[in-house]
């Protein structure tokens, strides 16, 4: 049998965290199995559906390398048929039509509210035999009396008690099938022998089992893969940021920096920090998923995200960072040397970006309220011995400027990171910056001598 997954999105929003975990997940198991990974865009909800989204999901999927098999199922275009099949069930018995109306349903729910317990439809027209010519919806008739089992490949068994369920609607009044069928459906038109999806479904899946159970279809494998929660514990929401694929691929994070992140949020190998590829696709198992909610965390991602940084050559450097500044302006051997050394010392790709920018900056650089204060602790007689000694340097290198600094300190008694720390902060208006050294000889004698004489 083949193994096939997929990801099932509403495109109601970008692609978010959450749901592009989801899809790798799934794409992993899909490929771990050779099997096939499809996707399919649940876009009957025609109010809040946008094509944009859609886009912006294949890109962003596109991007994180999460490539499909097949072409890509719109699930509008297959109403027809899960209109049939709602109306087989009505043919069958297995499904009935109720006339309650809205204000009716309306009144029960707050009645329900009231009493604070869960709203549940009365079944009141599951036994009636008659016909009416008025709207109706059609409803599922739960087996009464049974129990479901659902065998999650994560959470392990879990059962619930039939009664328990709504006699839930498969067809709207306005003859729209609802999520529930055309989900059913659709992964049986698609051969899904795998859904792996967010625990926020559970529910669903046990009326989705029943659906399988009545369509007399076997059901594919289920896991469900426990939800993302923020730092402060709660469900991660656009409350929390927009955490959207898009937003980070526009801030230069890598995608195998998102990839790696994604994987181990809530899967791990032992103590394995990163993956390659086909490390991800040979190691990963849903054994490995926890079944507790992961917790997102924006300091390990970017930390994850350095580290792919770091290795990027020079090319896929400049490729992903040339829009921020006018490379054909430089030297190309200045402008790899600076990028390669703020590329090892960042730590972050905005504390990179930011340290470009006071390194080519030709107007005087903001000096930041800590900066400040190093300067003002360093004695007027040494800020001006510096100035002094840096002019003097001939063949303006990085060693000779290291030994002028290390002169200056032995000669005062002092030690070099006093001499270094005004100096950081004169230049590069920060208190931390790659070797000081290195950056005196990436902006010049003459850049450097002139912000000196304006911070000093
Ligand atoms: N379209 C649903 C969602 O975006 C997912 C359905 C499913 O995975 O079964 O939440």
């Amino acid at each position: 049998m083949t193994i096939i997954t997929r990801f099932a999105p509403s495109p109601t929003g970008l692609l978010h965290i959450g749901g592009a975990r989801t899809a790798l997940y799934n794409y992993l198991y899909a490929k771990k199995n050779n099997g096939k990974f499809k996707l399919r865009i649940e876009d009957t909800d025609r109010e809040r559906s946008k094509s944009l989204f859609s886009e912006d999901i294949f890109h962003s999927m596109k991007w994180l390398g999460l490539n499909w098999d097949h072409e890509i199922i719109y699930q509008s275009k297959n109403i027809k048929y899960h209109i049939n099949l709602a109306e087989k069930l009505l043919n069958e018995d297995k499904a009935y039509k109720c006339y309650s109306t809205i204000e009716e349903i309306e009144e029960a729910r707050n009645i329900a509210k009231k009493a604070k317990k869960p709203y549940k439809y009365d079944r009141k027209w599951r036994d009636f035999k008659g016909e009416f010519e008025k709207p109706y919806v059609i409803r599922v008739k739960i087996p009464l009396n049974d129990k479901t089992i659902l065998k999650d490949k994560i959470l392990g068994e879990v059962v619930i008690d039939n009664n328990e369920l709504e006699d839930f609607i498969i067809l709207r009044s306005d003859k729209t099938p609802t999520y529930m069928l055309s989900v059913v459906a659709d992964d049986k038109l698609m051969e899904v022998t795998d859904v792996i999806r967010g625990d926020d479904h559970l529910t669903n899946t046990f009326k989705q089992l029943i659906l399988f159970d009545l369509l007399g279809w076997k059901p594919p494998s289920f896991s469900h893969i426990p939800l993302i929660h923020s730092q402060d514990g709660n469900k991660l929401s656009k409350r929390h940021g927009d955490l959207s694929v898009k937003q980070y691929k526009e801030k230069l994070f890598l995608p195998s920096a998102l990839i790696n992140y994604l994987l181990r949020l809530g899967w791990g190998h032992g103590n394995k920090e990163f993956f390659s590829k086909e490390e991800a696709i040979s190691l990963f198992d849903l054994a490995g998923v926890g079944k507790a909610p992961a917790k997102f965390d924006e300091k390990k991602l970017n930390h994850i995200n350095m580290h792919y940084f770091k290795k990027l050559n020079l090319k896929e450097l400049l490729s992903l960072t040339s829009s921020y500044y006018k490379i054909d302006k430089y030297k190309k051997s200045f402008l790899n040397d600076l990028l390669l050394t703020f590329q090892n010392r960042s730590e972050s790709i905005s504390d990179y970006l930011l340290g470009i920018k006071y390194m080519l900056s030709k107007e005087d650089i903001k000096i930041s309220e800590k900066a400040k204060e190093v300067i003002k602790e360093t004695k007027k007689q040494i800020l001006d011995l510096i100035i002094i000694d840096l002019k003097d340097i001939k063949n303006w290198t990085s060693l000779n400027i290291e030994i002028t600094l290390k002169e200056i300190a032995k000669n005062n008694n002092l030690k070099l990171f006093n001499i270094a720390s005004p100096i950081r902060a004169a230049v590069t208006g920060k208190i931390h910056s790659p070797s000081i050294f290195k950056v005196l000889e990436l902006l010049g004698k003459e850049n450097t001598l002139k912000r000196l004489k304006k911070a000093f």
